[in-house]
């Protein structure tokens, strides 16, 4: 007989080991298991190579309004909160304290700038204005060029003295050892690829290559592979995927934290930044590019096929592709991000934007990092016809749900557990004690 489970959660990142831990810590579900293909957690989009290792708040991403970035904030607030109550000695291998900032380069943006200053800083008592002389004492280089300032205007918003860099790897490890220290049944199935999900009755049978399990409640934490089972099981038809990849460049160390660049509105996220690795001591990482890549997971050739299968290609997601493309801003992006690829023109392109941050960078500074990146699922939703920025739950509201999470989807991991919580115990009636959740990772 297959074993049933309370929940099962198929998908070792961030976002599923995120479920694992409140489900452990805040339900009185006993039973709970936890499948991931690879024999790692955290091997894919959470890895901490694979991602710009960015606590997003909203503060200093320009894209956002002030009530979405409160709304971001919230969900940051809970990662910091969570990761500040780890022992030292494994807090400090999870969160990272940086300075960080948005660069206004010449007149608007420093307008611009000056404006969202007045409009958040009764929001974020941490931030800060800074003025070229102030910028030049946190991040020199950003000001320094041949020896004197670079000569445009140049401000930034600044957050001098909070966690600001994350590695999401060790949160997810970290989570999975927090769900291990209850009492209850949690089943961690690492090397365990799921091939099939199915409805029996008012359960699930989830088969895998070695097993099948039964659960009363499915959700699906697998990056881009949750959109491939919704569809396999006839559910988000409406929803296609564009995948885009992201490259970094290394540098030497030249930066003392995050220095993020002000959003083109057409394109938001789009802009590099230059970030401390806070797995490569000693160098300054710039990125990520942005290139439409065929794949469902990076590095992984063989799942071609399986984007294929969750295009579905037909007027509708052709009709989206064709929007984006004729809009100037987002056409020239494209290409610009596939110039990025072509041998001997990647770096030298590379750098004019590099330049923006720090402007004495040399081509010699840079280095292609290899293996660095993963791939954001973005959806296209064709009924809307219109590309969702930002991560998707599709929930038929049967006992299933599934995840798909580009950026900034690992710090919207907490939050997305307690989506998930309140959906399982409506529909298992089991206890789900918020309040408890509130005080250990929210902040109201
Ligand atoms: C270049 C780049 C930069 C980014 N920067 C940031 C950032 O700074 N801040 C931020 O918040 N977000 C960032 N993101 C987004 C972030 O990386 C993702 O939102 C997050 O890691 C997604 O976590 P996940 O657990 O949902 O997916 P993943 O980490 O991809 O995990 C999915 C898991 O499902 C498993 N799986 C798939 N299929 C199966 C199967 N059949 N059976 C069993 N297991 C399966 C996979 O092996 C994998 O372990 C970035 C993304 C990219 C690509």
């Amino acid at each position: 007989m297959a074993e049933l489970y309370d929940v099962v959660i198929i998908g070792g990142g961030v976002t599923g080991t995120a479920l694992l831990y409140a489900l452990s810590k805040f339900t009185d579900l006993k039973r709970v298991a936890l499948l991931e293909k690879y024999s790692t957690i955290a091997t894919v989009n959470s890895k901490a190579t694979n991602n710009s290792q960015t606590i997003h708040c909203g503060d200093i991403e320009t894209n956002y309004t002030l009530e979405k970035a409160l709304k971001v904030r919230r969900a940051a607030q809970m990662l910091v909160r969570y990761g500040e109550q780890l022992p030292p000695a494994i807090r400090d291998k999870v969160i990272y304290k940086f300075p960080k900032m948005v660069l206004g380069i010449g007149d608007s943006e420093c307008e611009l700038l000056h404006h969202r200053y007045t409009e958040f800083q009764p929001h974020f008592s941490g931030m800060q204005f800074l003025e070229k002389a102030q910028i030049a004492e946190v991040e020199p280089n950003v000001v320094n060029l041949n020896g004197h300032d670079r000569p445009e205007p140049l401000t930034a918003i600044a957050l001098l003295n909070e966690y600001t860099a994350i590695n999401y790897g060790t949160l997810s490890q970290s989570f999975v050892e927090q769900a291990q220290t209850t009492d209850k049944t949690i089943d961690l199935r690492l090397g365990t690829q799921v091939q099939a999900i199915e409805p029996v009755g008012e359960n699930y049978q989830i088969t895998t290559a070695e097993d099948t399990l039964m659960a009363r409640f499915v959700v699906v934490s697998a990056g881009g592979h949750s959109l491939l089972f919704a569809h396999r099981m006839g559910i988000g038809l409406e929803y296609s995927c564009l995948p885009i990849a992201g490259n970094f460049y290394f540098t030497p160390q030249v930066l003392n934290g995050k220095v993020y660049t002000v959003q083109n509105d057409k394109l938001p996220f789009a802009a590099i930044h230059g970030d401390p690795d806070v797995t490569v001591p000693g160098k300054t990482r710039f990125g990520p590019t942005a290139l439409p890549l065929p794949l469902l997971e990076r590095y992984h050739l063989r799942t071609l096929g399986e984007y294929l299968e969750v295009l579905r290609l037909d007027g509708k997601v052709v009709s989206v592709l064709w929007d984006l493309l004729k809009v100037p801003d987002i056409r020239n992006y494209i290409f610009k991000n596939m110039a990025f690829e072509v041998p001997l023109v990647d770096r030298r392109l590379f750098l004019q934007d590099a330049r923006k941050i720090v402007p004495s960078l040399r081509l010699s500074d840079l280095k292609f990092a290899h293996g660095v990146g993963g791939i954001r699922p973005q959806l296209i939703d064709k009924t809307q016809q219109k590309l969702i920025l930002g991560q998707a739950e599709i929930d038929p509201g049967n006992g299933i749900r599934f995840n798909i999470t580009p950026s900034p989807g690992a710090t919207n991991c907490l939050n997305s557990a307690e989506q998930d919580l309140l959906r399982i115990q409506q529909h298992l009636g089991c206890r789900f004690d918020r309040s408890w959740f509130e005080s250990e990772v929210s902040v109201t």
